[in-house]
């Protein structure tokens, strides 16, 4: 009689293991990491897998991505931080503000709205649209704009 190598059970295991955390995530994604839960794809690599970028625009689009980055609104959310305006008295200062209206960085905001129009995308910009699957094309342009001005997310 031949057996079965206890080997062969791991699979399983893994499997089933996968799709209770799946259904975990999903619960899970009622009260927390709301916005993370947009970007989330069921897969076991992550998003930066196959590509070749520097670790510093890995670490910036995944700090917005799960929402938790070195901005106002982000900060006053967690605590950190007891308002969350800009330092340009807008009332909110997230990521969107700083990328497309806060003054503190209109100089070069010239620039990044000429490159993104040449990817054929037209306003009104929202990073989310960005972050969704990612579009690397345009999250370089972005992480270009961020380099220019130092911003640190
Ligand atoms: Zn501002």
């Amino acid at each position: 009689m031949y057996k079965v190598p206890h080997t062969d059970f791991k699979e399983t295991y893994k499997q089933k293991m996968w799709q209770d955390f799946q259904i975990f995530l999903q619960q899970e994604f009622q009260s927390k990491g709301t916005l993370y839960s947009i970007y989330y794809e069921a897969r076991k690599k992550p998003w930066f897998h196959s590509l070749d970028l520097p670790r510093e625009f890995i670490v910036r689009f995944t700090r917005i991505r799960s929402n938790h980055y070195n901005a106002a609104a982000s900060l006053a959310r967690t605590g950190i931080k007891l308002d969350p305006q800009c330092e340009c008295s807008y009332p909110y200062q997230d990521f969107n503000h700083l990328l497309w209206n806060c003054p503190k960085f209109s100089d070069h905001r010239k620039t990044l709205l000429h490159k993104l129009r040449e990817t054929n995308w037209t306003p009104p910009y929202c990073i989310t649209t960005f972050l969704k699957g990612p579009n690397i094309g345009v999250l370089r342009i972005i992480n270009a704009f961020c380099e220019a001005y130092n911003i640190k997310l």
